[in-house]
């Protein structure tokens, strides 16, 4: 058996098109660099709701030139980051699930088999698109794994959920509590590269940069690495099961950090 099929298999749901890209492209890179099978799948493209420079700026535009502009920006931002990318195109906004969807989104997790699994956090109200999406891939995660719900595909085990952050700079106000941190630092110039890529979305790469900083901020603070510049934040779902007690997590005194 090859090295590469022991590797995880990441799986990203995103319910617009630059989600997957501004709260999770770090670690993505990460995981295409290490080998590791990486698939993004849109269910939208944003193009009601996160596409307003495109409506703004071309009067008379058509919804479908919309969808093909917000289209092509998520295929070059996913090119850049190494990651294939499949499209549903479920309209946004509002992007409501039926049963139909529901195993169209159990379909995905068992055609790829996949290990983990990113996407929206459950609460997120200034953005409900994102809470369906979230309700509706935590519902299909414990699906997969159901013998009697047949789809093109076998079942698989559900697999392990994070939810990435909900819409900042309000993510304090949703309940999203992250339990895990990973430094992107190594890969965040290649993030910014893609996020660029969404030129509808101009606000983001200097939103998500400042984002990356606080996230970095505080992983520094808990691990004491002097290293971690930038950061992406995300809350599993169900907690890890382990032999002992991880030793990350600690609190670094900025005179103790100094020291070190
Ligand atoms: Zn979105």
């Amino acid at each position: 058996m090859s090295e590469k099929r022991d590797l995880p298999r990441l799986l990203v749901i995103s319910a617009h098109a630059a989600d997957f890209c501004s709260r999770a492209g770090g670690v993505i890179i990460k995981y295409v660099k290490r080998g590791s099978p990486v698939r993004v799948v849109e269910l939208s493209v944003g193009e009601r709701g996160e596409s307003d420079e495109v409506w703004l700026e071309q009067p008379g535009i058509t919804l479908a030139q919309v969808q093909e502009i917000r289209k092509r920006e998520a295929e070059r931002a996913a090119a850049q980051m190494g990651a294939e990318i499949r499209f549903h195109n479920w309209l946004d906004h509002p992007l409501t699930m039926n049963e139909e969807r529901l195993v169209a989104l159990v379909e995905e997790i068992r055609e790829m088999r996949a290990d983990i699994l990113l996407t929206h956090h459950h609460s997120d109200p200034l953005n409900v698109d994102h809470e369906y999406v979230a309700k509706a891939v935590t519902e299909a995660c414990c699906l997969a794994q159901f013998q009697g719900l047949e789809t093109r595909f076998p079942r698989t085990p559900s697999p392990a959920l994070f939810f990435f952050e909900p819409t900042i700079p309000m993510t304090d106000l949703t309940g999203f509590k992250p339990n895990l941190y990973i430094d992107i630092t190594d890969v965040f110039d290649l993030k910014m590269q893609a996020l660029r890529e969404f030129k509808s979305q101009s606000i983001l790469p200097a939103a998500y940069e400042r984002y990356a900083l606080w996230r970095g901020s505080q992983a520094k603070t808990m691990s004491g690495n002097r290293n971690i510049q930038y950061a992406e934040a995300f809350e599993q779902y169900l907690p890890s099961v382990a032999n002992e007690f991880p030793l990350s997590g600690r609190y670094y005194a900025i005179s103790k950090y100094l020291n070190r």
